[in-house]
Parts: structure tokens; sequence; C-alpha cells
């Protein structure tokens, strides 16, 4: 299949580069992201590849099936950034990577658990400068504390493991609950009583029109005073502002973000000679219990071997008339 490869990085090229002998798309690199002012860039082409900040509306789909794409093969798993009942009126089908190394995703957010709880970032320049204090680095022991997680799917669960092995007391809410979790011993529970009782709190649900700022400021004023929120999941679960107002008011004791609401001007590049513009995210970063990455969960070698590995074969069944069995059919 000739494909337009959107939001291209090297190591996304050289992924797909090395998995594709056996499949011989022909693959066309774009570094643009793919949105209502890229698409004249998708003619000629029968498939795009896309990624999470890809702005995939319904304007987009529009001009992108003009041009004949006939199949959107995402490189992640949420679908969020997509128009889905426009796709599919325009007769565009969806795919997706349902998983990538959920593992990387789960260990990245006790990462960010570890290094806000620590402060090993902290440590590690003090000790540069040669200020071996301890002043200021006190951390908590996580063997006991209560860990609320919000969505217990692939990510989900695999950050309940790596919780319980802490020793940690893990509480889970999710529309389905996991057995499998349960007979290892996270106990679930209704969100607003996860939400009151932990005291780190981990999203990994799936952003929809009903999860959109979950965590807001009625959702603050329930949680215990000095909590841990951890968001690995998609930004626009949680309300900026009003975490901004919690951090100030002292509610809000530690905050991890591996996403951002307004990501999409932001992440993936290098904006080191530029004055940032985004006063919520300039607001956030400059709190010291505040620790942002960029959207880094998922990069692992593992991860980019399988979203490479799947995205390529998911081609492959459209191109050959197979069964879809990555194909998105509904809205998130
Ligand atoms: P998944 O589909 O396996 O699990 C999502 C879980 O959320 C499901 O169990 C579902 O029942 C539950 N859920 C749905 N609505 C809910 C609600 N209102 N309240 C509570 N639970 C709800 O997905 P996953 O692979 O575990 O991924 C979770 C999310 O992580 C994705 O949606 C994506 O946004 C994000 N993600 C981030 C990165 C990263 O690099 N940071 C990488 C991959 C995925």
């Amino acid at each position: 299949m000739r494909v337009a490869v959107f939001s291209t990085k090297t190591y996304d090229q050289e992924y797909l580069d090395r998995f594709n002998d056996s499949y011989q798309h022909q693959l066309i690199y774009f570094s643009a992201p793919l949105n209502r002012d890229t698409t004249n860039l998708t003619q000629g082409f029968d498939a795009v590849c896309a990624f999470v900040n890809d702005e995939i509306d319904k304007e987009t789909l529009e001009k992108i099936a003009a041009n004949g794409v006939k199949v959107i093969a995402l490189r992640s798993a949420g679908f969020n950034n997509v128009d889905v009942d426009a796709a599919r009126a325009k007769g565009i089908k969806l795919l997706r990577v349902p998983a990538y190394s959920p593992m990387g995703v789960a260990e990245h957010a006790v990462a960010l658990i570890l290094t806000l709880n620590r402060k090993t970032h902290k440590a590690y320049n003090r000790i540069r400068e040669n200020n071996f204090s301890l002043e200021k680095l006190l951390g908590f022991n996580l063997y006991g504390k209560a860990v609320g997680v919000i969505g217990t799917g692939q990510i989900g669960a695999a950050f309940c493991r790596i919780m319980l092995g802490f020793g940690c007391r893990v509480e889970a809410y999710d529309v389905y609950e996991s057995d499998d979790l349960k007979d290892r011993g996270v106990v679930y529970k209704s969100f607003d009583e996860v939400v009151g009782a932990a005291d780190i709190i981990s999203l990994h649900c799936p952003l929809t029109p009903e999860t959109r700022h979950l965590i807001n400021a009625e959702t603050f004023a329930r949680m215990k005073p000095g909590v841990m929120l951890i968001n690995t999941s998609r930004g626009a679960l949680i309300h900026t502002q009003d975490t901004i107002d919690a951090l100030k008011s002292g509610q809000l004791g530690y905050l991890g973000i591996d996403v951002y609401e307004q990501e999409e001007a932001l992440f993936f590049n290098d904006h080191s000679e530029s004055i940032i513009q985004d006063e919520l995210l300039s607001r956030l970063m400059s709190f010291p219990n505040v620790l942002v990455t960029s959207h880094q969960g998922f990069f692992t070698k593992e991860a980019l071997e399988q979203i490479a590995t799947t995205t390529l074969k998911n081609l492959a069944d459209f191109e050959h008339n197979r069964p879809l069995e990555n194909e998105v059919t509904a809205r998130g």
C-alpha cells in the first residue's frame, strides 16, 4: 500500500522501516501532523498512518476522503482524536494498535510516583553541584498506602499488579470489574469512594465525553488533603485550571502528568529556543511538586516494535481484504 505517514519522528521511521521488508508497503514519511491544513499531502495515497496528536476531525476526514484515502492506521490505542462517526460516514476504515506494551505505560506511571515522592530528579541535580544535603528531599513509604486506580484495562491492570508488589492497598473503579485483579487483592469500589480514600490516584481510563474533566474542583474537594495525582492517560481527563487551584491550596500535594489537555502544540517537539505561550502549562511547571513528561509513557523499544508490526499488519489486512481484527467500530 502507498501510505502517507504523518507526525513522523526518527524513531517511527526506524521501526516501521525495520519491519516493512515482509510487507513492502510504500511508506512516505511526513513530519507534519495530519490536520485540516495538511490534507493536501494525502493526494495519491490509499492510506494514512497517524498518531495521537493528529486532529482527524470531520473536515479533515472529508478532505482526505476526497483525495482517495480509504483507511487510517493509527499508531496508537486511543482514538479520541478521530471523529469516528465521520470516518464511518465517509467509508474510511479506522485501524489501531489496541495494546503496545501496557507494562511500559504502567511502569512510567510508577516512575512518576517514585520521582515525585523520593525526589530523585532534585537529588541528581544537587549532587552534581556537590550539595549532599538531604533537606527538602523527604519522601514517604509506598508500603501500606492506599492507591486508587481509575480504569483497570490493560495499562491499569499492569499498574495495579506493580503497586500490589510494593505492598500498597489497591482500590479501583472501572465500569467493568476484573476477576483476575480481584483475586490478586484489588478491591473495586465506586468512583467517589476510590477517589476519597486514596493517597495516590492514577488515571487509566480512556478520554470519552463521559470522562472529560473527570477530575475537577468538585473531585479535588472530595480527595484526601495532600493526595498525589498521576495522569498517563489523556490530558483532558483533568481540568487544568482546577488542578492549578488545588495545587495552590495544597489540597493536591503532588501531580505527575505524562499528558496535557493542550499538548498538541508542544509535546514531542523541541521548543527550547521558544517562548512558551501556554500560561496554564507554564504555571503547572512552576510548582516544585509537579512533574511533567512529554507523552513518553509508551516510549519503550518493545512498544515501538509492537506499534510498527501491528500497524504494518493492519494495513496488509486491509489491502488483502482480510478480517480487520484491530478495526475501531465504536466511540471509545
Ligand atoms: P483499555 O481499553 O485496555 O482500558 C481502559 C479501561 O478503562 C477499560 O477497562 C474500561 O472499562 C475503563 N473505562 C472506560 N470508561 C471508564 C470510566 N468512565 N471510568 C472508569 N473506567 C472506565 O485501555 P489501555 O490500553 O489500558 O489504555 C488506557 C488509556 O491510556 C488509553 O485510553 C490512552 O488514553 C492511554 N495511553 C497512554 C499512553 C502514553 O504513552 N501515556 C500510551 C497508551 C495509552
